[in-house]
């Protein structure tokens, strides 16, 4: 069970009331977040990355390794994408979301046998991630534009 809100997520505050962030380290990166792309080093001090930065950063890593996978992976490759997700739900840095991760594996087992299917499959765990944190649903069928192109304004 979650014993912080989802406000205290969002705000960061999670973090900084375990004293795991300055909360002024919070801010500046929300700030941050907000004006630019990069992080420049002159302006924000790094911290350690709050739980919904180390979520948003494997998302993007997660679905960006999905969007490039194969068509028609080979065994090995389906085996690699099986364990990379099995070794995540092992090691995850956050141990309610690893639990999460573990439970909806153990429930879904992992479709890998194309690239279609694995981005299906990334893109709904998401959703059921989302949904827990009452975030809105992603559109499935925008998963491989998201995070391959082409997407909205972006070069
Ligand atoms: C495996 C895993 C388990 C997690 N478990 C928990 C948990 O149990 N509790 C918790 O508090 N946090 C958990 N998190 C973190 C949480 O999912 C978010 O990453 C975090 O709250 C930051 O949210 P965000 O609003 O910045 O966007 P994120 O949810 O991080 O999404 C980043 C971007 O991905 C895109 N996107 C959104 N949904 C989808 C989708 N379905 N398919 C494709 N693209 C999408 C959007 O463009 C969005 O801006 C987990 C993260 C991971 C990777």
């Amino acid at each position: 069970m979650f014993t912080f809100s989802f406000d205290d997520l969002i705000l960061g505050q999670y973090a900084y009331k375990q004293k795991k962030e300055c909360k002024s380290c919070q801010q500046l990166n929300t700030l941050q977040r907000l004006l630019f792309d990069d992080r420049p080093k002159s302006f924000v001090t790094e911290c350690p990355p709050t739980i919904t930065e180390i979520g948003r950063n494997t998302w993007s890593v997660l679905h960006s390794i999905s969007a490039y996978y194969p068509k028609n992976p080979n065994k090995e490759q389906q085996k690699q994408a099986l364990n990379f997700l099995i070794s995540l739900s092992e090691l995850y840095p956050c141990s309610k979301c690893r639990k999460h991760l573990s439970n909806y594996l153990k429930k879904h087992p992992p479709r890998v046998e194309s690239n279609k299917a694995f981005n299906i499959y990334l893109c709904q765990m998401h959703n059921s991630i989302n949904k827990y944190l009452k975030k809105p649903q992603f559109d499935c069928s925008q998963a491989t534009s998201r995070w391959k192109g082409p997407w909205k304004n972006c070069k």
